[in-house]
């Protein structure tokens, strides 16, 4: 290997030693391909298996209720003995003590274990300990077993990695071992040194040994600290460096004339200060020197639709044409709906095409966007679906593309929109409220203005955090609101059908949790389809209707219309679907497992109902005992405010959400972004961002030499992330 040519951290996984093709093809499955690649896989989580404690502290932990994991130094004191208790069950018994006590250890289905285990030899015992109440015993199931000697010392806190069929920790654990020592010469820093010194950060060299071998939990944290940076840093830059790339001259798109007077008068309200400010925002972009990138965020039924208007007006007055992308049909038809009632009297006229609209009329759309668009004539603004990105749909004099709610578009289908809107200017529009700290993080990257002002009179919604106790009282409230005219959504948790892919070996049979586990994934989870079915046991005079993600649309669609219509009184649903629908006859919302949601997620389904004149209610039912669950929930009770609750979301959860769901950051992948994604540092964020962008500004080609290292590291950046999107 030393004689080749070239990177190291550039050739293929299988030059390291133990990768064959088999474990070439499962790391492949994981994004791993190159050396490189493995340097930085980084664990998705640690044991701290080297906290040990005596026997007779762990009895005196548990009998309080904890139940560990705790480490423990033990000797062997009953020979090991396994046996099946039925087919396809072992087990394998043994006995261990220190100078405080003795536990018995069991183990499932690891008949190998008694060969490794002697009498009198000691072993680090890690797992998790039960105290026996009425027998006034400890036992230990599953623990991991590695032999202890005195100087020696094993390691004590051990990386978990993410893995696959056909991968192991402890092959991972090898695996990143070779490919770090393999790559020692090549652990280049890119990060400007006056960044490292500003957030006291360390060595790239450093970060990544510690990492993957940490010395403590601190140095543990320092280097995902460093890591974190790097990612968003490079994230920041790539998008600086694109836009520096990508930003293109508004030419004849530059608007002439943005005088909006007519537009106004017919509005049929005032605009609030924020929409004011947000019009004028993009009115100023589009009469401007360049074209358009810019994001519309404001909370549910802020008025963005209207801000959009203004937009599709200043270019209708200017003899262009605008398109206005939604992500159902539902929703379009609904757009259609406000655009005509407002531009109707202008004569401006407004099409809608979607993937019902009947070949006859889709013709004479399309025939239509060969002219020349003009006030009291042609077709000005075009509404629609992904219908609208089919490679028929060719609209002349083509000028602003609005995209609403575009993270609900498919991965495809957001690469085709952003394809049609490169030549023109670009506004998307996003219900999710972006903290304040990452719209100045993607300043110069996107442009983002926010409506962060409900217009007048909106009614307040009351909101409760309750727990499975109120089942029955729940449920009489249902049959009240049905009672009384209205609706109710439930909302479900979607199950997610990949919490299985940590294929475990010997050494994860113990199934033990992590140093930064998170949340509950281990709480009970109903299904979306026992609610409904719970529903309709416990409320059997009322219309339930049930929509789920793995229903076809047309089906979809056919329910949540039936819902619209008031056909239904309750309608079950998971979020995949998003309930994107105006019922104003709703009064109700329950959020089951609420837990699990993200908080701007909770806040913007509390936005569907309250649309009407009647009281509404916003019920999350979560059995957590997790302090910070119920922190969390507590916080979407207490404010109603989106942008408040996007900050607090920030602060516990990290950028990783709204990087997914916001324009600004569509095109990163988790594969890239797995430390900055749980950042929690807002900071952080804000430096990262500011150094991206001295760098962008010093060397927007990247050119000089001491950058040569980080052209290379931007341009894998990339790489990945296309992979991603494909
Ligand atoms: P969203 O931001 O969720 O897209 P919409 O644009 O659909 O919100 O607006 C929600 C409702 O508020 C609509 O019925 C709209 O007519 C109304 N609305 C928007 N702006 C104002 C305003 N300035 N004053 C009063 N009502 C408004
Ligand atoms: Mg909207």
């Amino acid at each position: 290997m030393a004689d080749e040519k070239g990177s190291v951290l550039e050739r293929p996984v299988s030059v390291l030693k133990g990768v064959g093709p088999a474990k070439r093809e499962a790391l492949a499955k994981m994004g791993i391909e190159t050396v490189g690649d493995a340097v930085r896989c980084w664990p998705r989580a640690y044991q701290n298996r080297g906290d040990t404690r005596t026997l007779a502290e762990i009895a005196a932990l548990c009998a309080d209720g904890e139940t560990g994991p705790f480490s423990a130094i033990l000797t062997v004191s009953a020979e090991p003995k396994g046996r099946y208790i039925r087919k396809g069950m072992h087990i394998t018994t043994a006995k261990a003590f220190d100078e405080t006590g003795a536990v018995s250890v069991t183990w499932f289905n690891q008949p190998y274990i008694a060969d490794r285990i002697r009498v009198g030899e000691t072993f680090r015992f890690y797992g998790r300990f039960e105290w026996n109440v009425q027998y006034k015993r400890l036992s230990l199931n599953s623990p991991l077993t590695e032999p202890w000697k005195e100087d020696a010392a094993l390691p004590a806190i051990v990386p978990v990695y993410p893995v696959t069929a056909g991968l192991t920790q402890r092959f991972m654990i090898d695996l990143t071992a070779r490919a770090v020592e393999a790559s020692a010469g090549e652990m280049w820093e890119i990060l400007p040194s006056e960044a490292l010194e500003d957030l006291r950060l360390p060595t790239y060299a450093y970060a990544v040994r510690q990492i993957h071998r940490p010395e403590s939990v601190q140095s543990m944290e320092t280097a995902r600290r460093r890591l974190a940076f790097e990612e968003l840093w490079l994230m920041f830059l790539s998008m600086a460096k694109n836009r520096a790339e990508t930003r293109r001259r508004s030419g004849p798109l530059c608007l002439g004339n943005t005088d909006l007077g007519e537009f106004l008068r017919v509005l049929p309200f005032t605009l609030t200060g924020a929409q004011e400010r947000c019009v004028s925002e993009i009115l100023g972009d589009m009469a401007g020197e360049f074209l358009m990138n810019r994001i519309l965020t404001g909370d549910v039924g802020s008025g963005k639709t209207a801000v959009a208007a203004a937009a599709a007006y200043a270019a209708a007055k200017n003899g262009l044409r605008t398109l206005v992308m939604a992500p159902t049909e539902i929703l379009a038809n609904q757009h259609a709906e406000d655009f005509r009632k407002l531009f109707g009297p202008l004569g401006i006229r407004v099409a809608l095409l979607t993937g019902s609209t009947k070949k006859k009329e889709r013709d004479e759309i399309l025939g239509g966007l060969k002219d020349q668009p003009r006030i009291g004539a042609g077709i000005s603004i075009l509404i629609g679906t992904h219908a609208l990105l089919t490679e028929d749909v060719e609209a002349d004099s083509l000028g602003l593309c609005v995209i609403d709610e575009q993270h609900r578009f498919g991965v495809m289908q957001r690469a085709a929109l952003f394809e049609k809107a490169r030549n023109v200017h670009c506004l998307v529009m996003s219900a999710t409220p972006i903290p304040r700290t990452l719209t100045l993080a993607a300043y110069g990257m996107i442009d983002v203005s926010r409506i962060d002002e409900l217009p007048k009179g909106r009614q307040k919604i009351s909101t409760f955090v309750v727990n499975e106790s109120y089942r029955e009282r729940l449920n009489g409230f249902i049959l009240k609101q049905a009672e009384e005219g209205h609706q109710t959504y439930v909302v479900c948790p979607a199950v997610e059908d990949n919490e299985d892919t940590d294929v475990s070996d010997g050494e994860e049979m113990a199934n033990l949790p992590l140093l930064d586990a998170m949340g509950d994934a281990g709480l009970p989870m109903k299904s979306a389809k026992q609610t409904a079915e719970d529903l309709a046991a416990a409320l059997p005079g009322l219309r339930i209707g049930f929509v789920h993600g793995r229903l076809k649309s047309a089906e979809k669609d056919r329910v949540m219309n039936a819902f619209a219509e008031g056909e239904l009184d309750v309608l079950v649903s998971t979020t995949v679907i998003e309930v994107g629908v105006n019922v104003p006859n709703a009064t109700l919302m329950i959020v089951e497992n609420a837990e699990r949601f993200g908080l701007s997620q909770l806040h913007q389904l509390r936005g569907r109902v309250g649309r009407g004149t009647a009281k509404s209610y916003f019920i999350l039912v979560s059995d957590s005992k997790n302090e910070e669950a119920q922190e969390r929930l507590q916080a979407v009770k207490s404010t109603t405010d989106g942008f408040e609750i996007a900050e607090y979301d920030l602060k516990l959860r990290g950028p990783g959400d709204f990087f997914q769901e916001t324009g600004a950051i569509r095109q990163h992948g988790q594969l890239n972004f797995r430390l900055a994604a749980v950042c929690r540092d807002p900071e952080m964020i804000e430096r990262a961002s500011y150094y991206a962008r001295k760098t962008a500004e010093e060397d927007p080609g990247l050119n000089k030499p001491e950058n040569a290292r980080l052209r290379e590291r931007l341009g894998e950046f990339g790489r990945k992330t296309e992979k991603i999107q494909n």
